[in-house]
């Protein structure tokens, strides 16, 4: 070793910790996590969604047509690099992290020519996404989405307020089935992009005189974009937003008789809403229906002030915004991270499943054949840890005790009798068992 070496590693190094606004999920907290995919995966595949996988970088000039230059995601939370070229053959490309993911599975609706067959998609995807906003707790850089889109050709029934309807109902099943119970609805229909056009131009209007009066932000945002002036969440301007004009009153017959439809069909499947016509979401794809699902807000719910656990909505025009053939659609994005903290709050500790069974050898002498029998229980399908021979007998039982619902010991005599000794912690019964018995034995 040189001496540089030796005076490098006199010296502690600092620690590299994970990046800002990004954390770990350990093991004590990832089978919620799983519950939760595996809930989603089940409900569903009972409604006929397959999942769709799509990469996590993409082109820059995805999300900012799609999602929409004004909007803050795309104006200042996109990861967005510069890629350079490797090769003469390659072209220098704007990347970024995707920041949603109904942008990417648009791209690859057309891109796999998915529209041709004629038939109604139904896709689901779980996976993170990343958006620089400032975090805090349920808001985070790398944060989780399972979302699901419901996207054809018009002659498919895409354009079904039926579709909308179903999409609710299932979003109320899962969270049925999740036990989450105070979830509350909030409904609005933003209409199609010409309604949305005379009611921006309607909002530009009543802006004008107020303009002034606005946080800087939505000074911006009144000329570039008035609609995302609703969707504020700054404190300061709530009263100025409450008194402007509302979307209801400029939605055409056909806009109108399409949400009058989808509440109906809640109406029938007794999935309870709110209509919020406020509700316009920070997203510029968004057509006639757009939803958010909340659960009261503070620290009962485990979220503090972020409360919406899931958001969606119509994107009639984002395929041919893309490029692609007419492609209407519908879809919604649950932060799995805010419904993961809600469920903390709701449940007590989340129980960890404890493993079937703790071999305990008795000496260093007994570690061979203690690895030799947790060999041939977990290839019975238990689940099982194998201690130390230089562990005290007490140390042991302890670790036992808090990790298994058995604790085989294993001694010289054990080993050679193949006759067991096996304690079960719930009923401090201690028994002698057969080596070839034990495995059907200790099975939960
Ligand atoms: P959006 O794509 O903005 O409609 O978001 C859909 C859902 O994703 C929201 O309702 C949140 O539950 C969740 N979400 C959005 N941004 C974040 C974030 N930075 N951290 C955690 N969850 C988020």
């Amino acid at each position: 070793m040189s001496s540089s070496t030796d005076k490098a590693s006199a010296k502690p190094r600092p620690t590299i910790k994970a990046v800002r606004g990004t954390r770990d999920l350990l093991p004590d907290q990832t089978p919620l996590w799983n519950h939760v995919e595996s809930t989603a995966r089940a409900v569903f595949s009972r409604y006929g969604f397959g999942e769709i996988r799509t990469p996590i970088f993409e082109d820059t000039s995805l999300f900012s047509r799609s999602v929409g230059e004004e909007t803050d995601i795309v104006s200042k939370e996109m990861f967005t690099w510069e890629d350079r070229a490797r090769a003469a053959s390659e072209k220098a490309q704007s990347l970024t992290l995707r920041p949603e993911n109904t942008a990417g599975v648009v791209r690859s609706y057309i891109e796999n020519k998915l529209g041709e067959t004629g038939a109604l998609q139904k896709l689901y995807y779980i996976g993170p996404q990343f958006r620089r906003e400032r975090p805090q707790r349920g808001r985070y850089r790398q944060f989780w989405q399972i979302g699901a889109e419901v996207i054809g050709p018009p002659s498919s029934g895409s354009e079904s307020p039926l579709r909308d309807a179903e999409l609710l109902e299932m979003l109320a099943a899962f969270l049925t089935e999740l036990r989450i119970t105070n979830w509350s609805l909030q409904l609005n229909s933003v209409g199609s992009s010409e309604d949305r056009a005379r009611y921006n131009a309607a909002l530009r209007e009543a802006l004008a005189p107020i303009k002034d009066k606005l946080t800087p932000d939505n000074q911006r945002r009144a000329e570039t974009n008035p609609l995302r002036v609703l969707d504020s969440k700054d404190e300061a301007d709530q009263a100025l937003i409450a008194a402007l004009p509302k979307i209801a009153n400029f939605l055409a017959p056909d806009s109108r008789a399409h949400f009058e439809a989808v509440l109906a069909a809640l109406d029938a499947c007794a999935v309870p809403y709110t209509i919020n016509p406020r509700l316009v979401r920070g997203l510029d794809y968004y057509t006639r229906t757009t939803f958010e699902f909340t659960v009261p807000s503070g620290d009962a719910s485990g979220l503090g002030t972020q409360n919406a656990i899931l958001g969606g909505g119509r994107y009639d025009g984002l395929s041919e915004m893309l490029g692609g053939p007419r492609a209407p659609g519908i879809g919604f994005a649950i932060g799995e991270d805010r419904l993961i903290l809600t469920l903390q709050a709701q449940t007590s500790a989340a129980s960890t499943k404890k493993l079937d069974a703790y071999i305990a050898p008795l000496s260093p002498a007994q570690n061979p054949a203690a690895l030799a029998l947790a060999r041939d229980l977990r290839a019975a399908g238990l689940s099982v840890e194998v201690g130390d021979g230089t562990f005290k007998l007490r140390k042991s039982f302890d670790i036992a005790d808090s990790l298994a619902r058995h604790i085989i010991l294993l001694g010289e005599d054990e080993v050679a009798s193949n006759i067991l000794t096996v304690k079960t912690f719930a009923t401090g019964e201690q028994v002698k068992i057969s080596r070839d018995e034990a495995a059907s034995q200790l099975k939960a």
